[in-house]
């Protein structure tokens, strides 16, 4: 918001009080227009004549990224300091709405403090490729992580009369000509991985703000698709907010306004807005859209308003320290423990370590370009560990921080290794190779690192690396060497502190694969298919992404979806699984079996074998993280949404529960399961209309037209096509023949007339 949003004046007060539909019955054309553009950067326009304010929204997702005297929007000026929480890679990581809701207040509190009415996040797009440059902004490959999450963080903002900006809508998965590809993707992925969390976000929490991506849908701008923009996201899902463009994100404005874009920004300097006039006065755009653009900016306007209530003050009103030690127990609650053979760790205190990394000093803690936070303090690790040490710890860099390695430092880094009982790597992507607006080219760890660790390895086996990245790294080598490896992701700026808690037991791990980490690149999904070219992309595999496609073809990885370990050992009962009109309750005991507390995601996973349509072999379906004392056993239950049970089907254009014998995985990921059941699950049977075109297979599987045919047929007597039909190999070999083409075959009892008369029939009777 700007600096003065509490309204001074009657007229103020009510642009404020009064319904937005009145606001906007007293503007003038040009008003509205203008309304529904950015003045600057980070503002809206106010209607001064009518005082209504102008509002600020800003970066987002991980801080408040509110920038000072010269702005862009790629993080390239200076901004205030704020706190610069765990990045979406590894709040995905944690598995806990209830901790993202709390990070969610603390970015509440912080917009509000800078009088910031629209936080720009969260960013929930699926991670497709591990290539794809913004996957650290993202929070994981399943659709299901993705919407329970993002909804927890807008609850959270939103608590605090902040709005958010869900972006980016939708299917942007890569940078890579981000500003023109089509995502070219088939109906059932779109709707069941790529809108999926959307949808759940939307209608869970009604987000202020909705924001269009870059790139095109299935050719269409997303930013100008009716389709996207109206039918599904307002007439499906019933969004009642605002949908602003990405930043840049307007191909052609009065296309896009009537399509559903409310808000441009950044600022036009008023030329597009001059279209909408324009265009209005020839009649090509109705005044009626115009209206319902301004009055959903004038209903932001008011909700920010409201919002920021009587208090706020730039720079006051939330604890910075409170905030630092939020951002080190979500940090905690986030890192993955990957390995950790012979108990390797937890390390004790007074144990002899040496650090070796040049990322252990100089911390890698978010990803750059327009999430960039300014952040208000910044733990190393290095130092974090010498607190919890209680002991000398020597460190070594092993590398400069521009990545490249000398072998004088290698040979101080082995001597540091030899004289230690225990060597803590610290590996990682370099900070130029991981950003927004382009993609990585793979997913190795710099060649240099690797040789640093193998010489490291050599020097003393029992060595823990400690990853800093925002994308998954290919770790198979290291795997078969390293006893431990801790993923660290981008931790924000108490990253240090958090993993000195992990390395040292303060904290045990309880963080959780939310993305597969593969054995390499060229296993993953979109591999044959990932960035496209000549502006289009396909993706071609379909419903098949992360470990829906890992596990379809049996492919082994380095670390499965889910998983991750902890200082203690969880035991699972037998799972029990009710089925009822909302859904199914799964219910399991689990009981911490080792000799200290912790926390355990149980995952459910659920399919559906026999089922008519393609499916993955197992989907997550809900999930919950319970903290258990040593020895203490629990009976937790999970809730699987029945919504969440449907496939979308491409006949009737509608979401299906089918019918049938469930399967019901329990487990620590997805490929250690350790319950399993079924459960019956009542649905609808779906009925298409049989035409011509229906295939004989179909007409004899429908009740009452079989009965029909078959009627037909026996009237006919002893017919050629009797006895195709008596014949169940001959059947077979008949039954994806269209019944109109059949019809019109010689020897057959029925003419496509004749047929059509029966079809007709049955279909009024089903
Ligand atoms: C990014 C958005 C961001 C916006 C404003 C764009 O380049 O894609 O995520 O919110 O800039 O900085």
């Amino acid at each position: 918001m700007t600096d003065n949003l509490n309204p001074a004046t009657d007229a103020a007060a009510s642009a404020i009080d009064r319904s937005a539909a009145d606001v906007v019955a007293d503007l003038t054309l040009e008003e509205k227009a203008s309304l529904t553009s950015g003045a600057s950067f980070w503002t809206t326009k106010p209607v001064e004549r009518i005082g209504l304010p102008a509002i600020m929204l800003t970066d987002g997702p991980h801080g408040v990224r509110k920038q000072r005297a010269s702005s862009d929007h790629l993080g390239i000026g200076d901004s205030v300091p704020a706190t610069c929480f765990p990045p979406a890679v590894a709040l995905g990581s944690s598995f806990d709405p209830e901790l993202l809701e709390r990070v969610g207040v603390a970015l509440g509190e912080e917009a509000r403090a800078e009088n910031v009415g629209v936080l720009l996040g969260p960013g929930i797009n699926i991670k497709r490729s591990p290539l794809c440059g913004r996957n650290f902004e993202y929070l994981s490959e399943d659709p299901l992580v993705s919407g329970v999450l993002g909804s927890a963080l807008v609850r959270g903002l939103q608590s605090q009369g902040v709005g958010a900006s869900l972006k980016h809508f939708a299917a942007n998965n890569q940078e890579a000509d981000r500003m023109r590809v089509s995502a070219d993707i088939d109906e059932r992925p779109l709707r069941e991985i790529y809108l999926r969390g959307f949808q759940r976000v939307v209608e869970d929490e009604q987000p202020w703000t909705v924001m269009c991506s870059y790139n095109r849908l299935n050719g269409v701008y997303t930013s100008e698709d009716p389709w996207l923009l109206t039918t599904v996201l307002r007439d499906e899902w019933g969004f009642e907010g605002l949908v602003v463009s990405d930043w840049g994100a307007v191909n052609e404005r009065v296309t896009g306004l009537a399509a559903g874009l409310d808000l441009e920004m950044p600022a036009s300097g008023g030329r597009t807005d001059a279209e909408l006039v324009a265009a209005v006065r020839s009649g090509v755009l109705d005044e009626r859209l115009l209206d319902q653009a301004a009055r959903r900016n004038v209903e932001l306007v008011q909700k920010a308003v409201r919002g920021a209530g009587p208090s706020t003050g730039s720079g006051t009103g939330y604890d910075a320290d409170a905030h630092h030690a939020l951002a080190r127990e979500v940090g905690g609650a986030s890192i993955v423990l990957l390995k950790n053979d012979d108990a390797v760790l937890p390390l004790a205190a007074g144990a002899s370590v040496a650090v070796i990394g040049e990322l252990a000093r100089t911390p890698r803690y978010q990803g750059a370009g327009s999430s960039q936070i300014n952040p208000t303090r910044l733990d190393s690790a290095l130092d974090e560990i010498r607190l919890l040490a209680a002991a000398d710890v020597p460190f070594a860099a092993g590398y400069a921080d521009d990545g490249v390695v000398s072998e004088e430092l290698v040979a101080e880094a082995v001597a540091a290794a030899s004289a230690a009982e225990t060597v803590l790597l610290f590996l990682g992507v370099p900070a130029a190779l991981e950003s927004e607006g382009f993609d990585r080219d793979d997913i190795e760890l710099p060649a240099a690192q690797l040789a640093l660790a193998e010489a490291v390895v050599a020097a003393n086996p029992r060595t823990v690396v400690v990853l800093s990245n925002g994308g998954v790294v290919r770790l198979t080598d290291l795997a078969s060497t390293a006893p431990a490896i801790v993923e660290g992701w981008l931790l924000g700026q108490a990253g240090g502190g958090a993993i000195a808690d992990v390395l040292y037991g303060v904290v045990n791990p309880s963080g959780r694969l939310a993305e597969t980490i593969p054995v390499r690149l060229a296993d993953s999904p979109a591999y044959l298919d990932f960035p496209g070219e000549h502006s289009h992309v396909r993706y071609g595999e379909g419903l098949f992404v992360g470990y829906r496609w890992y596990d379809a073809r049996e492919l082994e990885v380095a670390f499965p979806f889910g998983h991750g370990l902890s200082y203690t050992t969880f035991a699972y009962g037998d799972a029990t699984v009710e089925s009822d009109d909302a859904g199914l309750t799964v219910r399991v005991t689990v009981t911490n079996t080792g000799d200290r507390a912790g926390s355990e995601v149980v995952q459910v996973y659920t399919s559906l074998p026999g089922s008519a349509v393609v499916r993955a072999p197992r989907e997550l379906k809900g999930f919950t993280k319970v903290a258990l004392g040593a020895g203490e056993s629990r009976e937790v239950a999970v809730h699987v949404r029945r919504e969440d049970l449907a496939y979308w089907d491409t006949r009737i254009g509608a979401w299906v529960v089918e019918p049938g014998t469930y399967a019901v995985e329990v487990g620590a990921s997805s490929r250690d399961i350790r319950s399993t059941a079924s459960v019956d699950v009542e649905g609808a049977a779906v009925r298409v209309p049989l035409n011509l075109e229906s295939s004989m297979g179909e007409v004899l599987a429908h009740p009452v037209a079989a009965q029909l045919i078959q009627q037909a047929l026996a009237a006919g007597g002893d017919s050629t096509a009797g006895s195709l039909m008596a014949d169940p190999s001959m059947f077979n070999m008949m039954a994806s023949f269209p019944i109109g083409r059949l019809a019109s075959f010689p020897g057959m009892p029925f003419g496509r007339e004749q047929v059509e008369q029966l079809l007709a029939a049955a279909n009024a009777q089903a």
